[in-house]
């Protein structure tokens, strides 16, 4: 589990996360919906410990990681904007997380290969990212996040740079590498058919704040409020 209470930050004068408190359960895929500026990225970012929350509290089971160091917490990240090493082939980006753990190099080069079979890129260890098309470096981006096995995975906005078939193929990869290693997942998007699609449940953020924390159906039949009812229909 991963459980956020209260959580407050504020850049300068400005709360950009009021209040937020979410618990996200073991192997739950939770998307953090909303629009551009609603907080999304700042919500991931303190759970990655790249930002600390003005207030509140973050636990990972029962350890409170509200002021740890990212590099402790392990947990897998997909970001968009955190592309793979340029300068590594696809093996050595992949192995990159196994470097900080205790791990002989037959066994790193055991994993690496498991997880380029579960990404479907057996054959391509050798290459440079630039050699690979887009979809191909989203899937190597994933396999170096999971491939240290970490409990929880953040992943931000990780396929909104694809086409839309490349991005449906990917999220039913993502989805399938999450249900078989029974990952916890936190999933930014502003993408309404993603997040309803994707998810168990969809945690729909505004200007801050945490409209309302939903099963896709719920949010679709019974939303809080009038945003969030405007907001997830605007898929039809
Ligand atoms: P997007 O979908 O556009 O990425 P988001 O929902 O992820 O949006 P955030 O990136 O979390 O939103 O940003 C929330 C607000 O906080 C925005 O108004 C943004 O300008 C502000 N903000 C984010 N990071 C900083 C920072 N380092 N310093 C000052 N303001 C910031």
């Amino acid at each position: 589990t991963v459980i956020l209470e209260k959580i407050e930050k504020n850049f300068a004068e400005t709360a950009v996360v009021r209040d937020v408190s979410i618990a996200v359960q073991a192997g739950e895929f939770l998307s953090l919906l909303g629009p551009s500026g609603s907080g999304k990225t700042t919500l991931l970012m303190m759970i990655a410990g790249f930002e600390a929350p003005n207030r509140g509290r973050i636990s990972v089971g029962t350890r409170d990681i509200t002021f740890e160091a990212p590099n402790k917490r392990n947990v897998g990240m997909v970001f968009q904007r955190y592309a793979l090493f340029p300068h590594m082939t696809v093996a050595q980006n992949i192995a990159f997380p196994l470097r900080m753990r205790r791990c002989s190099r037959a066994q790193a080069r055991d994993r690496v290969d498991a997880m380029l079979a579960m990404v479907r890129l057996e054959g391509f260890a050798d290459r440079l990212p630039q050699q690979l098309s887009g979809g191909q470096q989203q899937r190597v981006a994933v396999a170096r996040a999971l491939v240290a096995e970490p409990p929880v995975l953040l992943m931000d906005e990780p396929l909104s740079a694809l086409d839309k078939k490349l991005r449906e193929t990917m999220q039913l990869e993502i989805k399938r590498i999450q249900k078989r290693l029974g990952v916890t997942v936190v999933y930014v998007t502003h993408d309404q058919e993603e997040a309803l699609t994707m998810s168990d449940r969809v945690a729909v953020m505004a200007d801050g704040e945490l409209m309302q924390v939903g099963a896709p159906i719920d949010l679709y039949h019974r939303p809080a409020n009038a945003f969030v009812a405007g907001f997830i229909g605007k898929m039809n």
